[in-house]
């Protein structure tokens, strides 16, 4: 029998950062529309700026690990982001990729794009089945590659796999490991075999989308590749687990009037993403409190790849346009907990007062001036 090889360190206080991405996509004008320009936009490859609506000649300015522009490929949000955690799943360790941000700023394009420009799902599943491929033979493990995808909606968790399928529930092993009895787990033998399985699987949940009215927007879509290695001669085992998720759209359900069913959804995803960002929040601060993943299901199901001895990366991914001004500052804030006010205007800014038009200067703004009474 399998001698099962407990890799996680359990208990252990040690935890490791997530690691934070901004995506900005490309400004999408709209022809009926008066072009107003974008309010962020990129400074260097860790910085952007967006402009303060306390004041507009001022911007704020944030650092993040990795800042990807308007002009990023696909294949450079992976290179950069996602493909250098991959070796470790065939270690059996842990990981997670998350696409967190409003409706509309580009997660989907980002984890699943399109067969032109595939994103992180299709492009993370190859490298793994060539990470195994290569493996194989030379070093005495046998590997097996394995994939389970599922949806979190309302706090059910249902199995995108299995149609029909009732909410399922998460338990713990005693080494910590975190699993879903029930959830459906196919073999992976090649890339077109996963294909095979994912494809009709996220159509049926883009399907459902329409007549659900913009489901696939308030539920987070969670995929996840396991990689079971066992060595031949003494039959030790070791499974790493990698989850790729598309999460709900961050934005404020409250505000946009929603009612009903759709405000019961909307309390449900904001319990999920808010206590993702208080998980993600207590990571990063290193402060050794408890980290509260048994707050919601989606936090309880990344537990043992969230942190830990787990690699983590967000991507958040925000939108230049003027109409998504509050989500982005939203998003940011979650994303980054230190910024920086720069009074310097983001495109030169004048201030129209009756009368008199004053641009304003610096001192006026360091004396906290609205401009002359
Ligand atoms: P979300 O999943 O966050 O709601 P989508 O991924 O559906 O957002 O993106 C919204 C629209 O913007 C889609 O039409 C998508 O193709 C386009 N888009 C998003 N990001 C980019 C990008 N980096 N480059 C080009 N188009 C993009
Ligand atoms: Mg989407």
């Amino acid at each position: 029998m399998a001698q099962r090889v407990p890799i996680s360190d359990g208990g252990a206080k040690k935890t490791s950062r997530v690691r934070v991405a901004v995506r900005l996509r490309p400004y999408m004008a709209k022809p009926d529309e008066k072009d107003e320009g974008p309010c962020v936009r990129g400074v260097d490859s860790q910085n952007l700026e967006i402009i303060n609506w306390r004041n507009a000649t001022e911007t704020v300015k944030y650092h993040f690990d990795v800042f990807h522009g308007e002009k990023t490929t696909q294949q450079e949000v992976f290179l950069s982001s996602v493909k250098p955690i991959l070796p470790h799943i065939l270690n059996g360790q842990n990981a997670s990729v998350f696409a967190y941000g409003p409706t509309g700023a580009g997660k989907t394009h980002t984890m699943l794009g399109s067969s032109e420009q595939p994103g992180v799902i299709p492009r993370a599943v190859r490298e793994v089945c060539k990470l195994v491929q290569s493996k194989n033979e030379e070093d005495g493990w046998d590997y097996s590659i394995g994939m389970s995808y599922l949806e979190i909606y309302n706090e059910k968790v249902l199995d995108l796999l299995s149609p029909n399928s009732q909410d399922l529930p998460i338990r713990e092993d005693k080494e910590k490991n975190i699993l879903i009895p029930g959830l459906t787990h196919t073999t992976v033998l090649s890339f077109a075999d996963f294909d095979k399985h994912f494809v009709p699987a996220t159509l049926n949940r883009t399907t459902a989308s329409t007549k659900l009215n913009q489901r696939s927007s308030r539920s987070h879509a969670i995929l996840l590749i396991k990689v079971v290695r066992t060595q031949r001669v003494s039959h030790r085992q070791q499974t790493g687990k990698l989850y790729l998720v598309d999460l709900a759209g961050s934005e404020d359900n409250r505000r946009t009037g929603n009612q009903g069913i759709r405000l019961k959804e909307s309390g449900a995803i904001n319990l999920s993403l808010f206590t993702l960002s208080k998980v993600v929040d207590s990571l990063n601060s290193g402060t050794s409190g408890r980290v509260p993943y048994r707050d919601s299901k989606l936090t309880r199901l990344l537990q043992d790849s969230l942190g830990g001895s787990a690699h983590s990366v967000m991507i958040t991914n925000i939108a230049p346009e003027y109409k998504y001004y509050f989500d982005t500052f939203s998003a940011l804030n979650f994303a980054a907990k230190s910024k920086l006010i720069v009074n310097k205007p983001f495109t030169r800014e004048t201030v129209t007062i009756p009368n008199v038009q004053v641009k304003r200067t610096r001192e006026d703004q360091e004396a906290g001036c609205s401009g002359p009474e």
